[in-house]
């Protein structure tokens, strides 16, 4: 079982990823949290994308191929797995096609739509966990404590690229280079649109039984 995710930043491909993949029993894979995991590491990647990643910019798309080419070839990726933040551009989607993974007709690929203002909403008060990654929402989804993970107590912050200039960028970046992507993926493969604008288990539920129906 293998699965794209396509959506704006804040359509909800995160949280429904890592949900569908503990379903599916497969690894989510992703890239965001890849490369955040380096920069805390303050590894010689975690260096190279820092600057980028707090302005809101992509990271080029050699470093992302080879991190998820290797990522892709690793033990428990061998029965599928679901792909979250990649591709993010047209070349990173030639560049999967040409991993030897199979043909991408018999992939899930899913489309999550979020009208921009609630984008904007979810972006905007979006709160994460420095330590363990986990992600929040001061309305929808508060700790328990405010401020405070509920899982390992360490202080939430606002990620750098939640802030409202970076959204903007992220937002526009899509538009111009993610976007494009949906109309790759209509010509070789059966895109499923879904409407994320909705709670996270009906979103949850139509993808579960999505992905049983083959593509
Ligand atoms: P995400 O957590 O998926 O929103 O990703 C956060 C940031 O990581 C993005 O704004 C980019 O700077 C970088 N990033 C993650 N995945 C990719 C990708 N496939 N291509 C380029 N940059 C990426």
């Amino acid at each position: 079982m293998r699965v794209i995710f396509l959506g704006p930043p804040g359509a909800g491909k995160g949280t429904q990823a890592a949900k569908l993949a503990a379903h599916l029993g497969v690894p989510r894979i992703s890239t965001g949290d890849m490369l955040r995991e380096a920069i805390a590491n303050g590894t010689p990647l975690g260096r190279q994308v820092e600057p980028l990643m707090e302005r809101g910019k992509l990271v080029p798309d050699d470093v992302l191929i080879a991190l998820v080419g290797e990522r892709v070839r690793e033990d428990d990726c061998a029965h599928g797995f679901i792909l979250d933040g990649f591709p993010r551009t047209v070349a990173q989607a030639e560049s999967l096609a040409s991993m030897g993974l199979g043909e991408v007709s018999a992939w899930s690929v899913f489309q999550i739509e979020v009208p921009r203002e609630e984008l904007l909403r979810r972006l905007s008060g979006r709160r994460w966990c420095p330590r363990c990654q986990a992600t929040y929402h001061v309305t929808s989804r508060p700790p328990r404590q405010e401020g405070v993970c509920d899982l390992d107590g360490t202080s939430l912050i606002q990620r750098e690229d939640d802030k409202e200039t970076v959204v903007a960028r992220r937002l526009s970046d899509y538009d111009q280079q993610t976007a494009p992507l949906v109309t790759y993926y209509r010509e070789r493969a059966n895109v499923r649109r879904v409407d994320g604008n909705r709670s996270m288990d009906a979103v949850l539920e139509d993808l579960k039984t999505a992905v049983e129906v083959p593509a």
